[in-house]
């Protein structure tokens, strides 16, 4: 038989994750075994950047692509933050319902983590159930927003004294309550394309019963049942921008349910990028048991690709002269593991074939298609201190414990020996945040109708405590503040404390990307080819630094309070994934567009081409289910190689279609 040559293009979390399972999947037919890889075929992974996979592959920067583990001073041993995606929604595999529609969790991450013995470094990595914001100069903490102390915006539909996030629920609300609507991931996928607003709404309102919400831009509908006011009080306070932009409402209302409880958060303590270089090695490991040659090829971008006679041929180019030719070749099937705007560069590539070979990017379906993703610019940056004077010095200072009965905490209490007949009443509690541990404590006296002994009482507190990063949020340019603090492995050295100074996303990118150059300073290379992103986290000047201190000083101390507040940092740096190849950390789902048919059609798409069938293939978040997930780009490489390759599925997935199904 022939041999065959399989190449994938970008070797972050699809890239990377395409070449495992090439080479550990299970073939479920005749067919799809012909299709695997074996002794002598070969696997090339192509990436324009070098990321730091190993010691025998050393990079430039953390493995991980849009997922950047920083350590202090560079070492591993130190505290570090994440400047790209940080956790994952933990997966109950041996829950009761773990396979049903509703168990909640990013599956296949959680699976791949398990499969790659990194279990041992996951840990929890929630959020505060009682964060500090900064709105419009006023410091107050959520569990404080009341009638007599609302928020400092003129809201008049459901007021101030709500959340912020309340404005995702009422427009929510308009076809979804607790009760009615979708619950599960199918339902979902059904409502993304025939999801209507239900309610009544007065014929003052823009949008009326009956509209689809694929058809909506989330911005629109929020203004037009929120307010100008009401707009900005949920936008300023969701931190998130990206989250309010004029995206596909259906898919917004699902989106923006992702911090409802159930979800239980994690990170590894090896930092994010740690997934990453596990599942390189686990694909040098893999080729050479299989005799697969595997050829890594850093440091080289794909220019173009278009198939003549179902063979594919590519063009490839060097880092160093990104968009010249530095070479030609063909393979069987290709994977373009690369998010909208390298693809984007890519088409530009092969625009100028003049051959009559299938240009499948440029076909104007495609193009289309490839447009239904929204960019969204996103910035991070991190800095460390030798002490955590949020928590020491601030005047508001984040609140970072909180307290969750979950199933798992009754399991813990009842090894523990905890009354029995206790934690049967615990139940309307389960999954309920508690700011302090006397709210909790008052909850389950409530419920028990006794008084709780000491030793139970430091049982309990014990149990349901759970350790956060925050985030606090303010509207002010610097939007979201996590605290990462002292987790260096080595705990012996001197302690060094963490923080994400600034998580901002969209127009708030270019506040600090002014800041990158002092006064007396001109751009030497355009921003199309500054590839800040692929070379790693960079220096903070000593301008924007304090520009940063100023901010941070504000949400901690007050308004008006100045930058010393706030220590000198020992060091900062940042990502700015606006820059190239990215041009977005993560991506949305347009408004318009029939996502389920994009999702299925764009993985292959000389699909959209009446005739024409090429193995090229495009897999990552920008096109997933999941966007601005890891779980995305796992999910749309998953369903590839099940659809194409006839691969198993690497999880029972009846209930969890990795891709959105279409629906009557
Ligand atoms: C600030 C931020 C926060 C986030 N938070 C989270 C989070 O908490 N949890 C989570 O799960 N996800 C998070 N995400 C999203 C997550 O990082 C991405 O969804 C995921 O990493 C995308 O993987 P991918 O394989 O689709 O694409 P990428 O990671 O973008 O990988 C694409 C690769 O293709 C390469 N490439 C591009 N063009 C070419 C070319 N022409 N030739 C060869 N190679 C090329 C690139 O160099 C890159 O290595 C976050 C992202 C950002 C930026």
């Amino acid at each position: 038989m022939a041999k065959k040559t399989y190449s994938i293009f970008g070797a972050g979390a699809a890239g990377l994750y395409t070449a495992w399972r090439l080479l550990s999947g299970t073939a479920k037919s005749e067919g799809g075994k012909a299709k695997q890889l074996t002794k002598g075929d070969t696997l090339e992974l192509y990436d324009w950047g070098k990321y730091d996979f190993s010691k025998e592959h050393p990079g430039s920067r953390a493995a991980g692509a849009r997922v950047c583990t920083w350590h202090y001073q560079n070492d591993k041993t130190k505290s570090y933050l994440e400047l790209g995606g940080m956790r994952y929604s933990q997966w109950d595999s041996k829950a009761k319902n773990a396979n049903d529609g509703k168990a909640p969790g990013h599956r296949v991450v959680t699976t791949v983590i398990s499969e790659l013995g990194l279990d041992k470094y996951s840990v929890p990595f929630n959020e505060s159930t009682n964060p500090l914001f900064y709105l419009r100069t006023k410091n107050m903490y959520l569990n404080d927003f009341s009638s007599s102390n609302p928020a400092p915006y003129n809201v008049d539909h459901y007021g101030a004294a709500a959340q912020p996030d309340q404005g995702f629920s009422i427009v929510e609300g308009l076809s979804v309550t607790s009760t009615t609507g979708p619950q599960t991931r199918i339902e979902w996928d059904d409502f993304y394309q025939h999801g209507r607003i239900t309610a009544e709404l007065p014929e003052t309102s823009v949008f009326q019963k009956g509209d689809l919400l694929k058809d909506i831009g989330y911005w629109n509908l929020m203004y037009d049942q929120l307010g100008s006011e009401g707009f900005n009080y949920s936008a300023d306070g969701n931190g998130y921008t990206s989250n309010v932009i004029n995206w596909n409402a259906a898919v917004a209302f699902e989106a923006n349910n992702e911090f409802t409880p159930g979800n239980q958060y994690n990170t590894i303590t090896t930092g994010y990028s740690g997934m990453f270089s596990a599942l390189f090695d686990a694909v040098v490991k893999l080729s050479k048991e299989k005799g697969v040659e595997f050829k890594y090829l850093p440091n080289t971008r794909l220019r173009s690709i278009i198939a003549k006679n179902k063979v594919i041929h590519y063009t490839y180019a060097t880092r160093e002269h990104p968009w010249k030719e530095a070479g030609a070749s063909t393979t069987d099937a290709a994977w373009l593991a690369m998010p909208r705007h390298s693809i984007d560069l890519v088409a530009r590539g092969s625009r100028f074939d003049q051959s009559d070979a299938l240009d499948v990017l440029n076909h104007q379906k495609v193009a289309l298609y490839l447009e239904a993703a929204i960019m969204q610019p996103s910035y991070k940056v991190g800095m460390f201190f030798d002490t955590p004077w949020w928590l020491t010095l601030a005047r508001y200072a984040p609140q970072l414990t909180g307290y969750v009965v979950t199933d798992s905490v009754i399991a813990a209490l009842k090894k523990e020996g905890f009354p029995e007949k206790y934690l049967k009443t615990l139940q309307p509690i389960i999954e309920t945040p508690y700011a302090s541990s006397s709210a909790l404590i008052d909850a389950v006296q409530g419920l028990i109708q006794e008084r709780l002994t000491i030793k139970e009482e430091e049982q309990l507190l014990k149990a349901a405590q759970r350790y956060t990063i925050g985030p606090s949020v303010t509207d002010t340019p610097i939007r979201q503040v996590v605290y990462f603090g002292n987790n260096a492995q080595d705990q012996s050295g001197e302690p060094i404390y963490g923080i994400l100074a600034s998580y901002d996303d969209e127009t708030f990118t270019t506040f600090w990307q002014e800041l990158e150059l002092g006064p007396n300073e001109q751009r030497h290379i355009p921003l199309e080819e500054d590839f800040q992103t692929l070379q790693g986290p960079r220096k903070v000047p000593p301008k924007m630094v304090k520009m940063l201190r100023k901010q941070l000083a504000e949400i901690h101390f007050g308004p008006n309070s100045d930058y010393s507040y706030v220590p000198e940092p020992k060091e900062s740096a940042y990502m700015d994934w606006s820059l190239p190849p990215f041009n977005a950390g993560y991506h949305a789902w347009a408004a318009h567009y029939d996502i389920a048919d994009v999702q299925q059609k764009i993985r292959k798409p000389s699909q959209l081409i009446d005739g024409a069938d090429a193995d090229i293939f495009i897999v990552g978040e920008a096109y997933s289910n999941d966007q601005a997930w890891v779980e995305g780009a796992y999910c749309t490489a998953e369903s590839v190689l099940n659809d194409f390759f006839d691969i198993e599925p690497i999880i029972d997935n009846r209930h969890y279609p990795f891709i959105c199904r279409p629906t009557k």
